[in-house]
């Protein structure tokens, strides 16, 4: 998969991501990342890319051409209309679903602002998807798109040596992970819960799903509400829930 972030800071993308398993699955040619300076595509002599926002108010908006530039150069080189994501804090809220169905693109550029944001009418042009990582204001997209690169890498067949291990995780069927144990099997006076090693496959399985379900309860109640559990599964919570709250 190739991620191409177009952004007035290249080297913060490219330092934040060039490490650990995202890092090792570019040079494994698994993953392909370009950050393309919008500076380069600046049309004037000082090279600037921003300027007052007409109708006043704070602050510097990033001009429309250089941005278009940018995009048209990523576009002519994979050739067709790549999706073309705007990091915003006024797009959909990023989620592992989202995850998942980005990481089906051949090509995916990020589009970082910075300043005030970016002039609306470029953004008609070459926007397909708006997203936010989240509900608050950051300096810059660089950081939302670094975020998104590495979740999505994640899903990329061979980016993870062992591929159950981005099956089984949190949000998986709206459930958050159960709770993992390495050695030594006590360690502060707590004790490996006793099943896990009992190497008994169905116990474990069973275990691990009624703690993704109490788990879910207690810590994301929104994401239980639609997540499917069987009958018996919701009769076994009532039932926990009950024994375990006053
Ligand atoms: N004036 C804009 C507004 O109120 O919607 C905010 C601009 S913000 C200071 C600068 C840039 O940071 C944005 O253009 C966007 O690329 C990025 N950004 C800020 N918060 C973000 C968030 N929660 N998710 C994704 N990108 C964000």
């Amino acid at each position: 998969m190739n991620f191409h972030i177009l952004t007035l800071f290249p080297e913060m993308v490219r330092d934040g991501l060039n490490t650990s398993i995202i890092g090792r699955a570019v040079s494994a040619g698994l993953l392909s990342i370009e950050a393309v300076n919008i500076r380069d595509y600046a049309f004037n002599k000082h090279q600037s890319v921003d300027d007052y926002p007409y109708g006043g108010g704070a602050g510097m908006l990033m001009q429309a051409e250089p941005v278009y530039l940018a995009h048209q150069a990523v576009a002519e080189k994979t050739g067709g209309r790549p999706r073309t994501v705007y990091l915003s804090p006024q797009g959909h809220v990023f989620d592992q679903k989202m995850a998942e169905e980005l990481a089906q693109e051949e090509d995916l550029i990020l589009l970082c602002g910075h300043y005030e944001g970016i002039d609306e009418r470029v953004l008609e042009e070459i926007v397909t998807d708006y997203v936010s990582i989240g509900d608050y204001v950051l300096t810059g997209g660089e950081l939302p798109a670094m975020v998104m690169v590495d979740a999505i890498s994640r899903l990329v067949p061979g980016v993870l040596h062992n591929d159950v291990s981005a099956e089984f995780e949190s949000f998986q069927d709206n459930l958050l992970e159960y709770p993992q144990y390495s050695r030594p099997e006590e360690w502060h006076g707590k004790k490996v819960p006793p099943v896990l090693l009992s190497g008994h496959h169905a116990n474990i399985e069973k275990w691990r799903r009624e703690q993704s379900i109490i788990r879910t309860y207690e810590r994301r109640p929104d994401l239980l509400e639609r997540c499917e559990l069987t009958e018996k599964e919701q009769k076994w919570l009532r039932q926990w829930i009950e024994e375990h709250e006053d």
